[in-house]
């Protein structure tokens, strides 16, 4: 497991299919009546460096936080120091009193005022508690679309000590504090752009695939200011196999263009095709070709079963069971909510089948992997798609 995968995918707790996207956007829910103000936007929920060097460093996430900034205010020069920097994640650091409030802000709501602190600060001061370990309390500060943790000590001796922490001046997030979370909303944005047009080409690829005809789409960039255009196209290479269980010996041939001619898109086709290699098995048979005018065609030859799990856009639930610490490698291909697997691909976290297991959407030697017959079960899509193929 990458450091990344440990920090999104928090060991304690039954996780849930929210729960790795939940250091992505937090869009407080409207609730109740309409005419209530709209909750404030929060981007990030973070500690600042002050803050941080206050937290327990038995906390994993913590520790590693604290290692970084350790080892950048120990950096030869200031080049080296903006380069350590860079490894900071503050903005999706896992710690009980960063999602506690992170929890409140997702229902709609934010948490309490710490009335001591508040008048100490001559602004709102809210009050966080962890509700594991030892008890943790935070106080927060939303500033723009971040909440910072400004203070924290364990919760016998918060109350004395926050309002005086606050008086003595310099808690506020500083200079370096706000660069590091303009740099986290970058990648915050980043990601969400991914997850965002992966989930829009598996949701054509389907459309391809059920219609049999080719389908046009636009993708913008994450500015929203340059859009292009991509054409997919599935076509069969071999007879599609008699029933789903052999859908992973028949292939297709899946045809991505990207109609890039007479625009300036050098910005958005890299990432692009950075996405479709998310969803591409290194063994399957892949080819880019630039054709005349410009424009970009990528194709590869993807099997049945792989085209059936790509496009089987689960809505079902199942019951979810804890993610286990270690995860078997898959011998099958599992069916899984769109948004979800694009979320997976891109994060590269585990996601949860329709047939109940736990499993990372890697693709690397699943190419040739049949579909799972227990998701097949519950949702025939492989032999509906080998239908829709033969008709
Ligand atoms: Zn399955």
């Amino acid at each position: 497991m990458t450091k990344n995968q440990a920090r999104q995918d928090p060991a304690h707790g039954v996780d849930s299919r929210e729960s790795h996207n939940r250091s992505a956007v937090l869009n407080p829910t409207k609730t109740g009546d309409m005419t209530e103000p709209d909750p404030p936007r929060v981007l990030q929920v973070r500690p600042t460096l002050r803050a941080l060097k206050l937290l327990p460093t038995d906390e994993p996430d913590v520790a590693a936080e604290r290692t970084v900034f350790d080892r950048a205010k120990s950096a030869p020069d200031a080049d080296t120091r903006r380069h350590i920097l860079h490894e900071h994640r503050l903005g999706q650091m896992q710690y009980s009193l960063l999602n506690d409030v992170r929890t409140i802000l997702e229902q709609g709501g934010m948490p309490d005022r710490h009335t001591a602190s508040s008048k100490a600060a001559g602004r709102t001061v809210y009050e966080a508690r962890s509700h594991t370990g030892a008890g943790w309390r935070g106080a927060f500060v939303l500033e723009g679309d971040v909440m910072w943790l400004v203070f924290a000590s364990p919760h016998d001796r918060f109350h004395s000590t926050a309002a005086d922490f606050i008086k003595k001046g310099t808690w506020l997030p500083g200079e370096l504090d706000k660069k590091l979370a303009a740099q986290d909303a970058e990648s915050i944005r980043r990601r969400g752009w991914r997850v965002d047009a992966l989930t829009t080409i598996l949701d054509a690829l389907r459309e391809t695939t059920t219609e049999q005809r080719p389908v046009e789409f636009e993708l913008a960039d994450t500015t929203r200011s340059n859009a292009c255009t991509l054409r997919l196209e599935s076509e069969p290479i071999d007879e599609p196999a008699p029933t789903a269980d052999l859908a992973h010996t028949t292939s297709g041939m899946l045809t991505v263009t990207l109609l890039i001619r007479g625009a300036d898109h050098k910005d958005l086709i890299q990432p692009i095709i950075d996405i479709l290699a998310l969803v591409r098995d290194s063994a399957e048979e892949q080819e880019q070709v630039y054709l005349k005018g410009g424009d970009l065609q990528l194709v590869w030859i993807v099997s049945h079963a792989r085209l059936s799990q790509l496009t089987a856009a689960v809505n079902d639930t199942t019951d979810m069971v804890a993610q286990p610490q270690e995860l078997p490698t898959p011998t099958a291909l599992h069916y899984v909510n769109t948004s979800v697997l694009a979320a997976a691909f891109v994060d590269g976290t585990a996601v949860y089948s329709l047939c109940g297991q736990w499993f990372v959407p890697r693709l690397d030697g699943s190419a040739r992997l049949p579909v799972c017959q227990e998701c097949e079960e519950r949702k025939p899509w492989a032999h509906a798609v080998l239908d829709g193929l033969r008709s």
